[in-house]
């Protein structure tokens, strides 16, 4: 049987890894060639965070082939079938990509391969249902969450497989270099790898799972998972987690399954409508009057920083500049803030967040800023407007999520860390709200009632 060549993607694995038992089985006891292409398209629009990931997530990889992940850095397009060649291997193997660009890329690296005697296999995807499969009885796609969600669970997955037993992994010769793990002294970031996903999705679903109905909307409480940049490039595959999370029983459980298909419904909407990446699903909202100049340019400078005066809004985007990560519910309350308190566009602030955040997805993040912008899947007939500091003392009750990421509010106590304007002094070094919420409110509103019209 011919050599086979494996590329890695948005698949750093060896654990259910279903493409790559194909490659291993169809090269039989010949060679596998385990290739990554630096492609400097996705990696030009990677943030630091990402970056620093995907460079520590290789060499991870490449620890568990025993050094023989091949890294080539250049177009796919050449790329792969170059490395084919090389090893006379007639076969390429990929876990399938649904997003615009990879798989336009996919297609052109097809036809070079093809044009070249060799083919290329797709076999899975990161989803736990690929996108495009679950539809509704009329073949059409699910535009909401909650009929997708209760197809998904009906349409169900596969379980997952091991990892390959006996690989002849063939030596990465003439390899360009691993990425260089850029210097971010003051970012805090997760290890990577698929030992160290495994691991937390072990620690997760021991100790939090059975909270994480209640827990999951507290920044102040560690609850969440934190998979979202294991997820993000593969170390860990979806199903992996149904399979191991199918043994937990209760509503903590239920609620991380329904998570896990939001992943797989905002990637089920990329791939019906590609273009809903930049542009709004509801383009009636969409074209709601936003604000632009040099005091947009300020305000939006303010919001990225953390210093608009409003504490739960400075604690995330403070969160998201030293860990390249920000909790869920605050990446709501920070994504409400700039759209309807600052009126600024929600693609502005999508670009911000895919910069800095170390799990950054466009599916999930693009959409989940339509989410909150009121452009997205979930048409609601009003438009909802944030109370950033209602919202501070519902999810944050006792001000510790604040205090831990805004120091000049360390030494407020309670919920009163929500408010430093109604303190006797205002804290040392921390800004005066820059709008009025209750009048950027009204504001938004009045927008949204002239484009309902
Ligand atoms: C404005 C905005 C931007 C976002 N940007 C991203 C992004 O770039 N990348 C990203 O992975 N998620 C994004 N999310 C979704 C969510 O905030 C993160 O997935 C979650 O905070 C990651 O932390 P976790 O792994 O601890 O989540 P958990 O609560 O433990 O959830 C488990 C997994 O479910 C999935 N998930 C949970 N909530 C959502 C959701 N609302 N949409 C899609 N998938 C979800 C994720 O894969 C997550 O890892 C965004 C949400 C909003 C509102």
């Amino acid at each position: 049987m011919p050599n086979t060549v494996f590329w890695f993607r948005r698949d750093l694995r060896l654990i259910d890894n279903p493409a790559l038992l194909e490659a291993v089985s169809a090269a039989g006891d010949d060679g596998v060639r385990a290739l990554f292409v630096l492609d400097p398209v996705p990696f030009r629009a990677s943030g630091g965070p990402r970056t620093s990931h995907l460079a520590r997530s290789l060499r991870a990889l490449d620890d568990a082939l025993g050094g023989a992940l091949l890294i080539r850095h250049g177009d796919p397009v050449t790329e792969v079938p170059r490395a084919a060649a090389e090893i006379d291997a007639d076969e390429v193997y990929i876990a399938a990509d649904y997003g615009p660009y990879g798989s336009r890329r996919d297609q052109r690296v097809e036809k070079a391969l093809l044009d070249a005697g060799a083919t290329l296999h797709r076999t899975g995807s990161p989803y736990a249902v690929a996108p495009g499969r679950v539809r509704k009885p009329d073949g059409t796609p699910y535009r909401v969450f909650t009929p997708f969600s209760k197809a998904w669970r009906t349409h169900g997955w596969r379980g997952p497989v091991d990892a390959p037993k006996k690989v002849s992994w063939l030596p990465a010769k003439d390899g360009d270099g691993f990425p260089d793990v850029p210097d971010l002294p003051d970012v805090e970031l997760p290890e990577a790898g698929e030992d160290a996903a495994r691991e937390r999705l072990a620690a997760f679903l021991d100790e939090k799972v059975r909270h994480y109905k209640s827990d999951r909307n507290r920044p102040d409480h560690d609850g969440t998972s934190r998979l979202s940049v294991h997820l993000k490039y593969g170390e860990l595959h979806p199903r992996t987690i149904l399979a191991e999370l199918a043994k937990h029983r209760g509503e903590g459980a239920d609620t991380f399954r329904n998570e896990i298909c939001w992943r797989d419904f905002y990637a089920d909407v990329m791939f019906h409508r590609p273009e809903s990446v930049w542009e709004s699903l509801d383009q009636r909202v969409g074209s709601i009057e936003t604000d632009s100049g040099k005091q947009a340019d300020e305000r939006f400078e303010a919001w990225a920083a953390g210093r608009t005066g409003f504490p739960i809004v400075d604690a995330g985007m403070r969160q998201l500049l030293s860990v390249g990560w920000m909790h869920n519910r605050v990446r709501m309350i920070t994504a409400s803030f700039l759209v309807k308190d600052l009126h600024l566009p929600w693609q502005r602030g999508a670009a911000h967040f895919l910069d800095l955040l170390v799990d950054g997805d466009y599916a999930s993040n693009n959409h989940g800023w339509q989410w909150v912008a009121g452009t997205g899947t979930d048409a609601a007939p009003y438009i909802r407007v944030f109370n950033p500091v209602t919202q501070g003392k519902k999810f944050d009750p006792d001000g510790g999520y604040v205090r831990r990421w805004v120091p000049e509010l360390a030494e407020v106590s309670g919920a009163a860390v929500h408010e430093p304007w109604t303190l006797e002094t205002q804290p040392e070094g921390y800004p005066e709200p820059i709008v009025d919420h209750a009048a950027e409110r009204k504001e938004t509103l009045d927008r949204f009632e002239r484009v309902r019209r």
